[in-house]
């Protein structure tokens, strides 16, 4: 564990920002100087080209780019999901393949886990994978694929081996997405954006060399994706004041990064912030509504959430630290509780948002109140319960890796 502390990664952050920062140098430009630095995804390991930080430590590397004003480094699935398992399980090789294009933003990702027939059961996939020479052959249908639009690689998973239970048999790829054989269709959400994809795969093909974490190891690697998924909600990369999109296909990486100062990323994974928390008090001043106690109240369950949720993180951290655990929960669950946390969050906030807004809450779009920030995350507001295993599915998992109960009974488990 890397040992600086906030006033020596505030110094740090501060003096790459005094040399470096330049609103007429291009997004290309500066992802490159962050990540030369180390600093676009500071919790990964040394090797895979982070800084070994807590998630608490880079968040305060990301707090002084925000203060700073300067465009945060590259979001996306490639950043939250593929560079930790690839540093997880990759090859050295696979680093020095995927790894520097993920911190600088040149590459984006997306995740094809999810099927039409297996969502919560998701080791019940179809996708098959058929060996050819050095490759694999794909055929399958993935779905709701965020971002499978803009992404140059998927995360994939595929049953190489179907006679084989169906949690072993599964391999997970680095598959390349822009091929003959791959079709994304956009599907539109009640945001109005379409952020997710149904991806239909044809006979596509993937090296064998793009295997991560070995052949029938899919289910492990998968589960490790989905632990940084659930994790990344209070997670600590990302910050700054502004985002770009990450990969070649939006077309952003040339343009001036000046230009994305003050773009606020689409409200998603990362949930809520102290942002939105300003945003709500600052909107109930300007109504008048913080004389309402039954809006102060609200507000204060927002904060207390919002809290719990900090110290929810400090504490597991420090567990990890110590290798003990205060809380008596097997390990492992921590992420399941992070991401419950988090929609528990989103959901009061929603809540409040109406209380504040009232009728205007219904308008949408830039020009509403508050540059319609808090109805884009009320709309948004049932997705984290599903996306990244449900809350049921949580529930699941904390009571039976956690808790120690008795399994759910299955038809597979049976
Ligand atoms: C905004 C968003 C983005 C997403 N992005 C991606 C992505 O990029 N890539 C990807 O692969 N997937 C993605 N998903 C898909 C997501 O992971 C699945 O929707 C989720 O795992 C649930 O699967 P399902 O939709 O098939 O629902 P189902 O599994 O059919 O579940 C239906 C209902 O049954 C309940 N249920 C099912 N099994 C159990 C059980 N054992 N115990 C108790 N209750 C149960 C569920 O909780 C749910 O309420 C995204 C979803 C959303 C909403």
């Amino acid at each position: 564990m890397a040992t600086e502390t906030p006033q020596q990664i505030e110094d740090l952050t501060n003096a790459f920002v005094d040399e470096h920062w330049d609103p007429a140098i291009t997004v290309r430009d500066w992802w490159a100087r962050l990540a030369d630095a180390r600093l676009s995804h500071p919790s990964l390991p040394e090797a895979a080209g982070g800084r070994g930080w807590s998630a608490a430590q880079a968040r305060v590397a990301g707090q002084v780019l925000a203060r700073r004003r300067v465009v945060g480094p590259p979001g996306g699935l490639g950043m939250l999901l593929a560079a930790p398992t690839i540093a997880d399980h990759g090859s050295p090789e696979q680093f020095a393949r995927w790894l520097p294009s993920i911190l600088d933003g040149t590459e984006a990702w997306c995740q094809l886990f999810s099927e039409p027939g297996a969502g919560s059961d998701l080791a019940g996939l179809q996708c098959r994978a058929e060996r050819d020479g050095d490759e694999w052959v794909i055929t399958g249908q993935k779905v709701w694929t965020s971002n499978g639009h803009e992404a140059d690689w998927g995360m994939l998973i595929a049953r190489t081996d179907p006679d084989l239970p169906k949690h072993q048999g599964i391999t997970y790829f680095g598959f390349p997405m822009r091929q003959p054989g791959v079709e994304v269709r956009p599907l539109t959400e009640m945001t109005g954006r379409a952020l997710f994809n149904e991806v239909f795969i044809d006979g596509a093909r993937v090296s064998d060399a793009n295997i991560i974490g070995g052949r029938g190891n899919g289910w492990k690697v998968a589960n490790t994706t989905l632990t940084h998924e659930r994790a990344g909600i209070g997670g600590g990369h990302g910050g700054g004041f502004g985002t770009a999109s990450p990969g070649e296909i939006m077309g952003e990486l040339g343009q001036p990064v000046g230009d994305f100062l003050g773009r606020r990323p689409p409200i998603s994974a990362g949930g809520v912030g102290r942002r939105v928390l300003s945003v709500l008090s600052e909107e109930a001043e300007r109504r008048g509504r913080m004389a309402d106690p039954v809006v102060r109240d609200a507000l204060t369950q927002v904060h207390m959430l919002y809290r719990l949720a900090e110290l929810t993180l400090q504490r597991q951290a420090a567990e990890r630290r110590s290798g003990r655990s205060r809380s008596g929960l097997g390990a492992g669950v921590e992420g399941n509780l992070a991401k419950i946390g988090n929609t528990r969050l989103l959901h009061q906030t929603r809540h409040v948002a109406g209380l504040i807004l009232g009728p205007d809450a219904a308008l949408v779009g830039e020009e509403a109140a508050t540059g319609g920030l808090l109805q884009e995350l009320t709309l948004f507001s049932p997705a984290p319960s599903i996306y990244g295993g449900t809350d049921e599915i949580q529930r699941n998992v904390i009571g039976e890796r956690g808790l120690g109960l008795p399994k759910e009974p299955s038809p597979d488990k049976a």
